[in-house]
């Protein structure tokens, strides 16, 4: 068995104590009560966390005992750092500076250009966040920017900040991580962006979800993200937990993989604009956003093919994934869940007609962070390292 030291000890308190300040104003006493730490204990970290700014007093709450002092509340300083964000893919890239709870304080969207070799395409992003921590200066943010966060489309190596594999770039095995930590001094940390997505529910459930929590981002393509015991699950290679290329149907569209009927070929929206257009040439052109317009507007053929095609096949793929994790919560996040609650309960309709009694107990639901997902997903891989034992101290030294 591995000793703990006195050290460890009072790093995992400390922590723990952050934690429960983050969840909620407190004071001193009730910190000591809810973690079983004495009172000197807990006063000495938390003067501490107020002397590296993680922490400030706010003022008096109201007094519990008869006739006794009224405590002095405690509150977490989000704002006392920033955390950089970064998501791309083949069209665009997005920079986000957030605080240390993942609200997005400056952001930027540009045209990407993907080179060859990929230390240009990175050197473009690079200068992007120069740019943009620059522009918080002028308005008077000095707060150190303290890593950053990458979310990407395709395979990677998490721990080795390597881009393994992306269908939308042409690089194979580019040690991204490595290459941006040298240009901007911070660590990287890069992610799948599936998983990325679900690090923003794990971000903003504030412990509201005990368990297991899968997540499906529905947009151009389909990525699922799992999450188990608060840990991000992602396999002996990095691979897991990749669905969109499981076959639903065996001779259902092809796909852009070369198969036929998987299940980014029928339930994304990709796939629906193109069911849509199969309909109808005149849907060809029109972007999501203004399809969704449509539908509210009561457009029949829109309407037949969100609810009975994307919706239908949506369920019959979610049904299978409540089948092998059977989660507390499925949580679909991502463009899709512009097209709002009727699609959403037809999902469900769907997933209900094909599980067994104990799966149906999973909650499925549409995220209330699809805005912007891809790159919060990014910060939001940061600011979960920042509260774990594990990666805190490689961000806040
Ligand atoms: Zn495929």
């Amino acid at each position: 068995m591995k000793m703990i030291s006195k050290n460890d000890m009072k790093e995992r308190n400390r922590m723990s104590i952050l934690k429960t300040i983050r969840s909620g104003v407190c004071s001193r006493a009730e910190i000591s009560a809810a973690l079983g730490l004495s009172k000197p204990a807990v006063s000495a970290l938390v003067d501490e966390l107020i002397k590296e700014g993680l922490v400030v007093e706010t003022g008096r709450g109201d007094s519990t005992e008869a006739g006794g002092k009224k405590p002095i509340l405690l509150d977490f300083q989000a704002d006392v750092a920033m955390i950089a964000a970064v998501s791309f893919n083949n069209k665009h890239y997005e920079i986000a500076l957030v605080d240390l709870l993942g609200v997005v304080k400056f952001y930027m969207k540009k045209k990407i250009r993907i080179y060859d070799d990929y230390r240009q395409t990175i050197d473009l992003i690079v200068q992007g966040i120069r740019d943009l921590i620059q522009e918080a200066r002028a308005q008077g943010q000095q707060q150190p920017v303290m890593a950053c966060g990458i979310a990407v489309r395709g395979l990677v190596d998490t721990d080795k900040g390597i881009m393994r594999y992306s269908s939308a770039m042409p690089w194979k095995d580019a040690p991204i991580g490595e290459y941006m930590s040298q240009s901007l001094d911070i660590p990287i940390f890069l992610e799948n962006d599936a998983r990325a997505g679900t690090y923003v529910e794990m971000l903003n459930s504030n412990g509201n979800y005990r368990d297991t929590l899968v997540c499906v981002s529905v947009g151009i393509g389909i990525g699922t993200g799992v999450v188990i015991g608060n840990e991000v699950y992602r396999g002996a290679f990095g691979g897991a937990v990749n669905l969109a290329h499981a076959t639903i149907d065996h001779d259902g569209p092809l796909c852009r993989c070369g198969n036929r009927g998987c299940w980014e070929a029928l339930a994304s929206i990709t796939a629906f604009g193109e069911e849509l257009s199969r309909r109808d040439g005149k849907y060809a052109e029109l972007e999501f956003g203004e399809i969704v317009s449509l539908y509210r507007e009561d457009d029949p053929i829109v309407a037949d093919v969100l609810l009975n095609y994307t919706g239908y096949w949506l369920g019959i793929g979610i049904a299978t994934i409540l089948n092998v994790f059977n989660p507390e919560q499925l949580i679909i996040q991502g463009e899709i869940t512009q097209a709002g609650p009727e699609l959403e309960k037809k999902i469900i309709e769907v997933v209900q007609q094909r599980v067994s009694a104990v799966t149906r107990r999973s909650q499925i639901r549409f995220s209330e962070h699809s805005e912007k997902l891809q790159v919060r997903g990014a910060a939001a891989i940061i600011s979960n390292h920042f509260f774990s034992d594990m990666y805190h101290r490689m961000i806040w030294q």
